[in-house]
């Protein structure tokens, strides 16, 4: 059977790849099959965060579940820590992946920088963490941006040794990546060469769901681009990285190609077309931030929809937990 599952750190403001690469396509998905959708807090916690603002982010991010269409009456929205099972499972998958397959990681060597010796050890097996949020659920979709492929396919790599291992053949599905769309991998505003991304330092590289108009009319006017002018259709755009994002935004935000955008402003100069832009990502976001305004301002409604998930989380991954250890042969009453 089909089931869909996926989840955002609480490791800071909500931005727009977060919003086009994962809470729209989630939406989109939620009919189709039982769908789990989690606030990954214990994932946050692999670089510091402080604790009153991870109570709030975690919040903020279940605001944003429900303020961009998630309906908690179907969809089961939750913390992750609140499901115990998350952590038993990841240490039996901890025993299972192989270093040199965490070593090929190319996240934590982005996260981690100059001076991994000084990264967490939670940082490093993030991905093994990540492979039991999926495998507890038997997940076999998971909508995420273009930068978790890799993760996911270690995933399938825990699920095939362990399933091998144990001789327990198709114990756990092999789960497939949805990267869908033209907003797979939205760049940061200032650097065409880097994600936007929580954890970027500069506020300034991304739109946050929660900045108002003017605020993300300033960072799109603000944002990086060169000397020329809006392409043509079909011109290179391999060596203009921070235009061909402006472009991919623009037809993720409208629901078009990056070819009929191009088509719609080529010739023109960033000046006719940023404020375009920023006047689409607005209309596209105030609903969505009005809501999560409206949400956070009292968190009664977020804390029942949190509690009330991680209730029905548990009862699909605490018998997964029950036979693993059965399988693994951990001693049970
Ligand atoms: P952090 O910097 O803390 O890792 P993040 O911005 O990368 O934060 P995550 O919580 O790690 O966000 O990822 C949540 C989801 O958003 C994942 O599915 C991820 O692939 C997707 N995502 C993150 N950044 C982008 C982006 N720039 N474009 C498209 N999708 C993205
Ligand atoms: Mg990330």
């Amino acid at each position: 059977p089909r089931r869909i599952l996926s989840g955002i750190q609480a490791s800071g403001a909500l931005h727009l790849g977060n919003y086009l690469g994962a809470l729209k396509r989630f939406t989109a998905l939620q009919d189709a099959a039982p769908t789990f959708v989690f606030v990954a807090d214990m994932h946050a916690i692999t670089v510091w965060q402080d604790p009153a603002l991870l109570t709030a982010q975690t919040r903020e991010i279940a605001a944003a579940y429900l303020a961009s269409g998630l309906d908690p009456k179907k969809t089961v929205i939750f913390p992750q820590s609140a499901v115990r099972a998350h952590a038993d499972l990841a240490w039996v998958f901890n025993c299972v992946a192989r270093l040199g397959w965490l070593d090929r990681m190319t996240q934590f060597k982005e996260k981690s920088g100059k001076h991994k010796e000084r990264a967490s050890v939670g940082l490093y097996t993030y991905p093994v963490l990540q492979a039991a949020d999926i495998l507890l659920y038997k997940a076999t979709e998971v909508p995420v941006g273009e930068d978790q492929k890799q993760h996911l396919e270690l995933t399938r790599d825990i699920a095939g040794k362990f399933n091998n291992d144990f001789g327990a053949p198709g114990y756990f599905p092999l789960p497939e990546p949805v990267i869908q769309g033209p907003a797979t991998r939205i760049m940061s505003l200032r650097d065409g060469s880097a994600k936007m991304s929580k954890s970027d330092p500069s506020d300034q590289s991304r739109i946050n769901l929660t900045d108002d108009a003017d605020a993300i009319a300033a960072k799109i006017k603000k944002s990086k681009t060169d000397m020329g002018v809006m392409p043509q259709v079909g011109e290179s755009l391999d060596d203009r990285p921070e235009v061909r994002n402006l472009i991919a935004i623009y037809a993720a935000l409208s629901d078009q190609t990056k070819d009929q955008v191009t088509a719609q402003f080529a010739g023109q100069g960033f000046g006719a077309f940023k404020p375009a832009l920023a006047d689409l990502a607005v209309e596209a976001l105030a609903p969505v931030t009005a809501e999560m305004r409206r949400l956070m301002a009292d968190p009664t409604e977020i804390d029942r929809v949190l509690k009330d998930g991680a209730e029905r989380a548990a009862e699909v991954a605490d018998p997964v937990v029950a036979e693993v250890k059965k399988i693994v042969g951990f001693w049970q009453a």
